[in-house]
């Protein structure tokens, strides 16, 4: 997609750092990290946001939700867990429009959302 940051970094036009790779999907950490693990699991077919995902989507989706908890486990928090996080638009503070699923660990992380 012409314009996308996200699409950019699957291209290898952009930089970043790659924790994981295959066909669908692509993990690196976050550039601005908000706990000791911080980092992004984005499908490589773009999609604005999570609302524009469909039924058939499902496999996809389902095999991103279970590489990001393959891979916190990997980076030590296997046993005290994390976050996982989508936002979504404007109320959900969405500053990239390609869907991409924060998973955050290392330390104990605040509720409700601000
Ligand atoms: P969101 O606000 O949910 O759209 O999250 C976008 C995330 O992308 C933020 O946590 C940013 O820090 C992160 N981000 C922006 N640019 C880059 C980049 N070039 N490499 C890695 N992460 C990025
Ligand atoms: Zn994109």
């Amino acid at each position: 997609m012409d314009n996308c940051l996200f699409c950019k970094i699957i291209a290898g036009d952009i930089p970043s750092k790659k924790i994981y790779e295959d066909d669908d999907l692509l993990a690196f950490h976050d550039i601005s990290p908000q706990a000791p693990v911080h980092f992004l699991v984005i499908p490589k077919k773009h999609f604005a946001n999570v609302m524009e995902t469909k039924p058939e989507d499902s496999a996809l989706l389902g095999k991103l939700l279970h590489k990001a908890q393959e891979l916190l486990a990997e980076q030590g928090c296997a046993e005290k867990g994390g976050r996982f996080v989508i936002n979504c638009k404007s109320d959900g503070m969405q500053t990239v429009e390609h869907v991409h699923l924060h998973v955050l660990g290392g330390r104990t992380l605040g509720w409700p959302p601000g």
